[in-house]
């Protein structure tokens, strides 16, 4: 029998997502687990396969996922060679957390603590100090950055411990509040391009005799978002970036590991109202929402005082099975931002929280004209843009 039109099809279940592997497979792992192998105190080592080095790189690529690098092998030769073990170099996928987007994973790579306890819950989430949106990436409008994230980094904690600790990244970020909160520690030096980096991290590697060293490319997720992911751009990216890693592997100093990382994947979204729903142009979504946070794929949803259980009940109607729709506590006991939410990340997180499971996206051509325009896109818990590679390379 058909159904009648009004009968929506029946929500996802919130417990059926699935939830990144904190603890023991993710991004906030890696640090602690290398510090720990360093002989930094009071750092536990959840990634326990990676055997101890006394000289840790770590190479963040911004927006290379793990399922992106396995399809395209012709154009990463190099780290495909350390996927298929014949360089001696292993490699495995493990999870960004969620929300999968650079300002929560940088800082969940920098201070090796999940979102809910470093509190960088999304793209742009509520402060809720001011009633206002924060934008976590440009820092805006401007927060004080230890209040909004007061937790030590590895790097000083490492730094403190006696380890050589720098970061070597473009010189755009030196001084940004997301550098101050995620990557303090030890000295940061800014170069422009890629060679001049990995050159500059191998030195640093070397300089001490246990050393910790973070270094990061950003153009491989900006073509991806301008271009699509498989587009030539996005392609020649990649064959960049496989040059990058090789140059850097093949100056690793005695003693030491060199881990290659990145800070979600991404997935394309077709331009069409079935793949796009415009937030601005729908008056369901929008009944009862006060401000809406996060991004295309993993929405945060901030409720006019009263509303918050029917936004819940129609984002679930609207949505269906497309989004994994949940309210804070849902979401929070689900462990979606890890195994405890602090007091002051709570009211940080939306009333509604929506994550995409389909290739669909949530924009909002008022409120974000620019965002709304991008061809690659990630946030969510789906493989393509949750599944980051952990690729390691020894001397
Ligand atoms: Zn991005």
């Amino acid at each position: 029998m058909a159904q009648p039109f009004w009968d929506h099809p029946e929500p996802l279940a919130v417990e059926s997502a699935p939830v990144p592997e904190y603890g023991s497979g993710s991004l906030a792992d890696l640090l602690p687990t290398l510090a720990a192998g360093m002989g930094v105190p009071g750092m536990a080592a959840p990634l326990a396969e990676l055997g101890p080095a006394d000289r840790n790189c770590v190479f963040l690529i911004d927006g290379l996922g793990w399922e992106q690098l396995k399809a395209h092998p012709d154009e990463a030769p190099f780290m495909s060679s350390l996927l298929s073990g014949s360089r001696g170099g292993t490699g495995r996928p493990i999870t960004a957390g969620y929300p999968a987007t650079t300002a929560t994973s940088l800082a969940s790579v920098g201070t090796g603590l999940p979102p809910g306890a470093h509190g960088l819950p999304g793209y742009t989430a509520r402060n809720p100090e001011t009633g206002e949106l924060m934008n976590q990436l440009r820092w805006n409008p401007w927060t004080a950055p230890q209040v909004w994230q007061p937790y030590p980094t590895v790097f000083q904690l490492a730094d403190a411990a006696g380890v050589h600790t720098a970061q070597v990244s473009s010189p755009t970020f030196q001084n940004t509040p997301l550098t101050k909160i995620a990557l303090s520690g030890g000295t940061f030096h800014g170069r422009l391009s890629g060679e001049e980096r990995m050159d500059l991290a191998a030195g640093q590697l070397a300089a001490g005799d246990r050393s910790l060293v973070y270094t990061y490319y950003a153009e491989v997720d900006g073509k991806g978002h301008r271009f699509g992911v498989d587009s030539d751009a996005w392609r020649g990216q990649l064959m960049y970036v496989d040059r990058l890693v090789q140059r850097l592997a093949e100056q690793l100093p005695p003693r030491a590991a060199l881990y290659v990382t990145a800070d979600h994947g991404m997935i394309d979204i077709p331009f069409d109202e079935q793949h796009r729903i415009d937030f601005d142009e729908d008056w369901e979504l929008r009944a009862g929402v006060a401000l809406l946070g996060g991004e295309g794929r993993a929405r945060h949803v901030y409720a006019v005082p009263g509303a918050q259980s029917d936004v819940l009940t129609c984002w679930r109607e609207v949505l269906g099975e497309q989004f994994w729709v949940a309210s804070r506590d849902e979401a929070i006991a689900a462990g979606w931002f890890g195994p405890q939410v602090d007091d002051r990340v709570y009211g940080r997180i939306g009333d509604v929280v929506a994550a995409a499971r389909d290739d669909v996206l949530i924009t909002a051509s008022e409120r974000e004209p620019k965002e709304s325009l991008m061809v690659g896109n990630h946030g969510s818990m789906t493989p393509a843009e949750q599944h980051v590679p952990l690729l390691e390379v020894r001397s």
